[in-house]
């Protein structure tokens, strides 16, 4: 049986091994997945090697630390300095990021977006702006404070912090904080949030597992909601992909990993 496992400190709200577990039974794959609580992110090649892993999802905060434990990334691993997914092949560590495709893959299902609005410019939204540039989306970053906005202007991206925030219309609002994840708070002004979401199309949380301050703010609009499970669910695809060396159905993987969070509520 082979074994995988997501890192994270805390890990103990992860849904990572119910989705796993779940894809695993469904394709006939033997193989287990367990979360492991990491303090210290040097010792992480230690704890994969100690626990004898094939492979591993590595969340807040140790996304740079498996970027340093690889051996080898894969190209868009090593442009976004994090990875959420390592996989050991011959005794290496690889690493990949699935965090950005994984986004990209749930904000399919919203239809005619062309300019995206990310609020928060932490590390997730370094790893998510540019592939959404790649891909021919018009993106613009807000950031309660400036420093964080510098290495995204240098990338050639629009930023602003809230206060220089002119323009209000952009077709998707993203709420890339963490804004909401452990307190009530909004990621943005609530002034400001109201005037975007009356000109937006959709909004999506990328927190998961409660409706945050923000995405209740949007009830009161016309407007497409999403939380972050769908990518969840996504990353969570992409990474079991790798771990399974590219041999099932994507989609009976991705309906197991729902089925096996949807069994969690
Ligand atoms: P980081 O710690 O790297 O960045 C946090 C960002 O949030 C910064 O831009 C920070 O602004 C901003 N921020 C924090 N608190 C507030 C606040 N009260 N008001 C406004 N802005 C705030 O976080 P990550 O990028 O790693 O993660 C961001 C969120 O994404 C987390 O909630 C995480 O759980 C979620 N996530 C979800 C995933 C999924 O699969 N659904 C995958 C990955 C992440 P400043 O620069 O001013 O400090």
């Amino acid at each position: 049986m082979k074994k995988f496992a997501i890192f994270g400190n805390p890990v103990e709200h992860s849904k990572s091994p119910l989705m796993h577990n779940s894809a695993f039974r469904a394709v006939g794959f033997d193989g287990e997945y367990f979360k492991i609580l990491l303090e210290d992110g040097k010792k992480l090649r230690k704890v994969f090697f100690a626990n004898n892993l094939s492979g591993a999802n590595i969340t807040v905060p140790h996304k740079e630390a498996a970027y340093k434990a690889s051996d080898y990334l894969d190209d868009f691993a090593r442009k976004v300095g994090a990875v959420n997914t390592l996989v050991l092949k011959n005794g290496k560590l690889w690493g990949y990021n699935t965090d950005a495709p994984g986004f990209l893959r749930s904000i399919k299902k919203f239809d005619n977006i062309h300019s995206i609005l990310i609020l928060g410019a932490g590390g997730t939204a370094k790893a998510v702006a540019p592939l959404l540039k790649e891909e021919g989306f018009l993106v613009t970053i807000t950031n309660r404070s400036a420093p964080k906005l510098e290495e995204f202007k240098k990338q050639g991206f629009s930023t602003f912090t809230w206060d220089e925030l002119e323009k209000d219309s952009f077709d998707l609002i993203v709420n890339m904080t963490s804004a909401g994840l452990k307190d009530n708070n909004l990621p943005a002004p609530k002034k400001l949030l109201k005037r975007l979401f009356a000109k937006a199309k959709g909004v999506v949380d990328i927190i998961y597992g409660k409706e945050t301050p923000f995405l209740a703010l949007a009830r009161q609009f016309d407007l497409t909601r999403m939380d972050g499970s769908e990518m969840l669910i996504q990353q969570g695809v992409l990474a079991f992909d790798y771990f399974t060396n590219h041999q099932y159905d994507l989609k009976v993987v991705e309906e197991a990993m729902r089925k096996g969070l949807e069994e969690s509520k």
